[in-house]
């Protein structure tokens, strides 16, 4: 049975969107919520400002985790942005992923894209697609 994640359906859109204010670096940020449910958003900027890659800036970490602590959130997920290849991990996403319990997210701003937004555990090296689960408030 694949595992799944389960996100509110408007933080899904609002990766989208915020894939699509950021057409030629790849965007990225945090998920968070309570009881596992992904309930909010918070992106970050690409301190590499690249391309092919991305780093959550770590001054803005810090802030967001100290959010995350007033507001009772936990952190539950990752997202990032492809530009032109498959929203899957790449070889450095695998290598960089730090939270085996997380979901990484990959979004395509690809036109077309088959699924625009997909969701991965990076664990030990081993990839595996998480079933998106969306739910309504
Ligand atoms: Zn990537």
């Amino acid at each position: 049975m694949a595992e799944s994640v389960k996100v509110r359906q408007e933080i899904l859109e609002e990766m989208l969107e915020h894939a699509r204010r950021e057409p030629c670096i790849e965007c990225c940020g945090l998920l968070a919520g309570r009881d596992g449910v992904i309930t909010a958003i918070f992106p970050a900027t690409n301190s590499l400002s690249s391309a092919t890659a991305y780093e959550n800036a770590p001054r803005e970490l810090f802030e967001i985790f100290r959010t995350l602590r007033k507001r009772g959130l936990t952190h539950l997920g990752h997202y990032h942005s492809h530009l032109s290849t498959e929203n899957a991990p790449s070889p450095s996403d695998i290598e960089q992923a730090g939270y085996p319990d997380q979901a990484y997210f990959i979004v395509s701003v690809r036109p077309g894209a088959p699924n625009p937004v997909r969701a991965f555990s990076i664990r030990d090296g081993a990839v595996r697609e998480l079933e998106i689960v969306s739910t309504m408030p």
